[in-house]
């Protein structure tokens, strides 16, 4: 038996942010595996740079974020290419974000409406300052070029026919 034992101490302290109540930092990381299962041929879509819906079997309704079954008539579904050019149903600026957009904010999320499908599809609009944007403006889908199997791999900018940006003209100069 030695009682002088002492288990060995590294030379590393602890960052301590407060002492009332205690707060210290400490480091946490995890590898997380992540089925899409059903809803997988939708990612494999946007690497093909296709928006993949569903339209229900039964009463032909049709769904931009795809369902395996129908919320109508409860039929199963089938896979159903959407079309790339929608309007604006409603849209929001946000100016606080989960820690992966906070440094994108202030961004602009949309609900986009397209022809022919029943539900609505959430995205981002890009290359739209938040007062130019109105609802009902035409808007149609990008895709990342190097995908990322997200639902971010898609993302929506300003269509054909929607009105130019305001461009800001700097100011001229007073000299
Ligand atoms: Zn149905």
């Amino acid at each position: 038996m030695d009682r002088n034992t002492k288990l060995p101490e590294t030379e590393e302290g602890t960052v301590l942010f407060s002492v009332d109540p205690i707060i210290v930092k400490h480091h946490y990381e995890i590898d997380y595996l992540h089925s899409y299962a059903q809803d997988s041929p939708f990612f494999a879509g946007l690497t093909k740079k296709k928006l993949m819906g569903s339209r229900c079997t039964g009463c032909g309704r049709t769904f931009a974020t795809p369902r395996g079954h129908c919320m109508e008539c409860g039929a199963a579904t089938e896979w159903h290419e959407l079309p790339q050019e929608g309007r604006v149903h409603t849209y929001t600026t946000c100016h606080f974000g989960g820690e992966a957009f906070l440094g994108e904010t202030p961004f602009t999320l949309i609900l986009v409406e397209f022809d022919g499908v029943d539900t609505l599809f959430l995205s981002r609009l890009v290359g739209a300052e938040p007062d130019g944007i109105t609802i009902g403006m035409p808007v149609r889908a990008r895709f990342l070029r190097n995908c990322k199997f997200k639902p971010t791999d898609v993302y929506f900018v300003p269509g054909q026919d929607a009105p130019p940006a305001a461009v800001t003209q700097p100011a001229a100069p007073t000299s």
